[in-house]
C-alpha cells in the first residue's frame, strides 16, 4: 500500500503542499504522463514542467483570464 507518496513541496513558504503529477495530451492525442507537477497548495502555486526536453520552474499558471476572446 502506497499512500501519500507524492513528494513534498519544498517551497519555503509552502504550508504542507504536495506535488501532484499532471498529464497532458499531445497534438496527436497521445497521452503525456507526468508532464507537469503542481503544488496542491493553491496559495503556493509552485510548479515544474517539461516541454520539448526543457524543464521549466514556476511558470505562471494560466488562469484562463488572460485568454480574452476576440470579438468578431
Ligand atoms: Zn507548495
Amino acid at each position: 500500500m502506497v499512500e501519500n507518496s507524492y513528494p513534498e513541496c519544498r517551497e519555503r513558504d509552502c504550508d504542507g503542499g504536495n506535488l501532484l503529477p499532471l498529464s497532458d495530451f499531445g497534438s496527436q492525442g497521445a497521452p503525456i504522463h507526468y508532464k507537469a507537477w503542481v503544488c496542491s497548495n493553491a496559495s503556493c502555486g509552485f510548479n515544474i514542467k517539461i516541454r520539448n526536453g526543457d524543464v521549466y520552474l514556476n511558470e505562471p499558471i494560466a488562469s484562463g483570464a488572460s485568454h480574452s476572446p476576440r470579438v468578431r
